[in-house]
């Protein structure tokens, strides 16, 4: 599952009016072009950059923003007004545009020539004025979008623009994408569900669901030979404990995870899935509850959870798609328990088997053990620590009216103690502001126990993409404080019902 961002494309387009001249509209382009050009060769930007000829009409602008609707793989456009572009102009455009937009309000002189400043430079250089009035009508067409201001080569405004290209391809990557649930929502389990018919129509994703037999049929058309290159890639690749190495107790366990695995990303590459969820509820004629195959495909770049839940693997996917290259990584997690000690309080975060080996420290562990629930054979496990660093968790949850992206920043800690009695993956992490109100807040805002925890993105690239979903954007950082979160909940509850 290669991520390439440098498959995708943002257009630059940049406005004016007839009223400049040919010279003028000349300099106009020339810059336009070279701006495009300089933010399409810095390695921050994820990208393609590419310049568009400049607009200067109402149908200028129309034809180029609904060529930009129907591009495959333009993800956004990136919009600039050099010159004055009366904004009325804007408006039949702008209706019509589907894509993300960032409004860069920029100037190509970055300093005021003192001495040399004439009438000249005044009638060139407008976008202190020029894009005032585009973001006039902007704001009252209720498009949202991100406005980034200053010069062009200031480093502080190539990192916001490529926060803002990773959460478009984020968002492109879920149009049309597919995500396949075997069996239904764990029994009574009210966050993990939702409304799938909704998701469709605002995120673009379809949830569709298969039975268990289905994939269990696949994983018994395993051959020896898949099974195998599985094993060699195992020995090759983690640390095997003493019972489930060739010969030894559980070794037969070992084989029926590889058989499931390659059964597993079978079934989802040629349904052409971008991500899964499964039950434990629901494992008709599967041996084990898969553990390692999926912890693997995560890796891989799969969406995931447990237990019936959908929409936190498309959330983890999109995550992924928006972190490709990026250090670190975003993986599904659960808050599991907690450490109340007043110094030094913490979240370990875990799941039942399945943690994504992506946040390893050091080589994972295979170890087969038995698992309480589900009533199947002891599964195979990656064992591992998770990386300690700047982190945060984010939940998509259907508050009936609307969906909402919920945010904690949180700082990974590094696991120190030795834990030889837990057989599964942990992390560990300290919520912001702090464990108290950190928790408290996410509980009143609704926030789900399962999470996209992720090491490589920050708040703002969810709100980038909260904004281009169209959804509601709460965060829990160091400036949160419970009365505040509740005043805002409740002013955006009303914000969503009056928009409906
Ligand atoms: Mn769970």
């Amino acid at each position: 599952m290669n991520i390439n961002l440098k498959e995708l494309e943002v257009w630059f387009v940049v406005g004016s009016q007839d009223l400049y001249g040919e010279e003028t509209l000349k300099q106009v382009a020339a810059h336009a072009e070279e701006i495009a050009h300089y933010l399409n060769t810095q390695t921050l930007i994820p990208v393609m950059v590419k310049y568009k000829p400049i607009v200067k009409n109402t149908d200028e602008i129309f034809a180029t923003l609904t060529a930009a609707n129907s591009t495959a793989n333009c993800i956004g456009i990136i919009t600039w007004m050099h010159t004055f572009s009366p904004a009325k102009m804007w408006i039949r455009g702008l209706k019509a545009l589907q894509k993300p937009l960032l409004h860069l309000h920029t100037q190509y002189n970055r300093d005021i020539p003192w001495s040399g400043i004439d009438m000249d430079f005044m009638n060139l250089n407008q976008s202190a004025h020029g894009d005032r009035e585009f973001g006039h009508i902007v704001s009252r067409l209720k498009i949202g979008r991100k406005v980034v201001t200053g010069h062009w080569q200031d480093t502080e405004v190539l990192e916001r623009i490529n926060v803002w290209c990773r959460a478009a391809a984020g968002w492109h990557d879920w149009q049309g994408a597919k995500f396949a649930r075997f069996g239904d929502n764990m029994r009574y389990v009210a966050v993990t569900d939702g409304d799938k018919v909704e998701a469709e129509t605002q995120f673009g994703f379809s949830v569709n669901t298969y039975a268990i037999g289905d994939l269990v049929e696949v994983i018994n058309a395993s051959t020896a030979d898949e099974i195998n290159a599985l094993l060699a890639e195992y020995e090759a690749n983690y640390e095997l404990a003493d019972n489930v190495k060739a010969g030894a107790e559980f070794h037969n366990n070992l084989i029926e995870a590889a058989k499931i695995e390659v059964g597993l990303r079978k079934f989802l590459k040629q349904g052409n899935f971008k991500g899964f969820t499964d039950t434990f509820e629901d494992l008709h004629g599967m041996v084990q509850l898969p553990g390692l195959a999926v912890q693997r495909l995560m890796a891989e770049g799969y969406g995931f959870a447990g237990e019936g839940d959908w929409k936190t693997p498309a959330l983890v996917r999109a995550c992924k798609v928006m972190g490709a290259g990026l250090v670190g990584t975003t993986a599904f997690m659960e808050d599991y328990t907690y450490h109340f000690d007043p110094q030094d309080a913490i979240v370990l975060g875990s799941h039942m088997l399945e943690v994504d080996p992506a946040l390893a420290v050091g080589k994972p562990r295979i170890e087969v053990h038995p698992l309480g629930i589900g009533g199947k054979a002891d599964p195979a496990r990656l064992v591992f620590n998770g990386q300690s660093g700047n982190a945060l968790n984010a939940s998509l949850v259907d508050m009936g009216t609307h969906f909402r992206l919920i945010v904690n920043k949180v700082l990974g800690v590094a696991v120190q103690a030795e834990l030889p009695n837990l057989p599964v993956a942990r992390v560990l992490w300290k919520p912001l502001p702090d464990m108290k109100t950190g928790c408290s807040a996410w509980i009143l805002a609704g926030g789900a126990h399962h999470t996209a925890y992720s090491l490589c993105l920050t708040p703002e690239y969810l709100q980038d993409f909260a904004r281009m979903a169209g959804i509601e954007y709460v965060l829990i950082d160091e400036d949160t404080t419970v009365g505040k979160l509740e005043d805002q909940l409740k002013w955006n509850e009303l914000y969503y019902l009056l928009g409906k």
